[in-house]
C-alpha cells in the first residue's frame, strides 16, 4: 500500500530557537504514526541535523531537504549535494518547487538531474509539479503538468519509481490562501497516476504517493485528504503553527 504523508515545507522561515520550539512542539503533541503514514519535515539546511537529532527516536518522522544541487561534489561555491545530505541521514529532498522554478529558474532538465543524483544517493525526491493561473484560466492544466512530469521523470527505469513522491502543488494556490477544491486535487491527481500508469503500469502508479500542496490548511485537509488520488500534503504556511500542523498529520486517511 502506498504512504499517506504529511509533509512540512517551512521554506526560508525560523531561527534557531524557532526552529527548536516548533520541533519540540511537534514531539510534545506525541502524536503516534501508523504504519504506511509518514510525516516529513522539511528545514532549511542550518537546521537538518538539528531535526534529525530530534526525530531520530519518533516513528514514523523524516526529515528533508528543500532543495539540492546536480553534482555530488566539486567547485560550486554555496550549493548543497546530495551525497552531504545521505551524510547526515536526510530521508527526502523536495525538488521542482514551483519557488525553485520560478524564482531561481530551475528547468525540467536540471529536476531530471536533481532526481538522478538524489537517486543515486539513496535520497527520495519528493517532486513537485503544477500549473500557473494563466494555464489553469486556459484550461490546458492537464498537458502542462504532463510535460513537467514526461521532461523530468520519464528518463527513469520502472524500479527507481516504486515508493516515489509526487507533490501537486498548482502555483495559484500556494502562500496565496485559495486551495483547490478538492474535486480540482482529485481530478488533476488522477490525472497524474494515469500519466504514470500509461508509462509504466498500473502496480507502479499505484505505488506512489500524491500528495497535494497550496494553502493546506487544519480546517480543509481532511476533505482534500479523502480523495481516493490525494495521499496527504505538502503544507507550507500552516506547517509553521504546531497546533496547525498537527491538525493536519492527524488528517491523513
Ligand atoms: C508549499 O510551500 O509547498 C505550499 C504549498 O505552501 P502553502 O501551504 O503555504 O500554500
Amino acid at each position: 500500500m502506498r504512504k499517506q504523508i504529511a509533509a512540512a515545507n517551512w521554506k526560508m522561515n525560523c531561527t534557531l530557537q524557532q526552529a527548536i520550539d516548533l520541533i519540540d512542539g511537534l514531539i510534545k503533541e506525541n502524536i503516534s504514526i501508523i504504519p504506511d503514514r509518514e510525516v516529513v519535515i522539511a528545514v532549511p539546511f542550518p537546521y537538518l541535523i538539528l531535526a534529525k537529532e530530534k526525530l531520530k527516536n519518533r516513528n514514523g518522522f523524516k526529515v528533508a531537504a528543500q532543495n539540492c544541487y546536480t553534482q555530488s561534489s566539486g567547485a560550486f561555491t554555496g550549493e548543497v549535494s546530495t551525497v552531504m545530505l545521505n551524510s547526515i541521514g536526510i530521508d527526502y529532498v523536495i525538488i521542482g518547487h514551483s519557488e525553485r522554478r520560478e524564482i531561481f529558474g530551475e528547468d525540467n532538465k536540471m529536476l531530471s538531474q536533481k532526481v538522478d543524483i538524489c537517486l543515486t544517493n539513496n535520497l527520495k525526491p519528493i517532486f513537485c509539479c503544477g500549473e500557473p493561473l494563466q494555464i489553469r484560466e486556459n484550461e490546458t492544466q492537464n498537458e502542462y503538468v504532463e510535460k513537467q512530469i514526461r521532461e523530468s521523470l520519464f528518463h527513469l527505469e520502472s524500479a527507481q519509481l516504486e515508493n516515489f513522491v509526487v507533490a501537486y502543488e498548482p502555483i495559484w494556490a500556494i502562500g496565496t490562501g485559495k486551495t483547490a477544491s478538492s474535486q480540482q486535487a482529485q481530478e488533476m491527481q488522477a490525472h497524474i497516476r494515469n500519466i504514470f500508469k500509461e508509462k509504466y503500469g498500473g502496480a507502479i502508479a499505484a505505488s506512489i504517493s500524491i500528495l497535494y500542496g497550496g494553502s493546506v490548511k487544519a480546517n480543509n485537509a481532511k476533505e482534500i485528504f479523502e480523495k481516493p488520488d490525494v495521499d496527504g500534503g505538502l503544507v507550507g504556511g500552516a506547517s509553521l503553527v504546531v497546533a496547525e500542523f498537527a491538525t493536519i498529520i492527524k488528517s491523513l486517511k
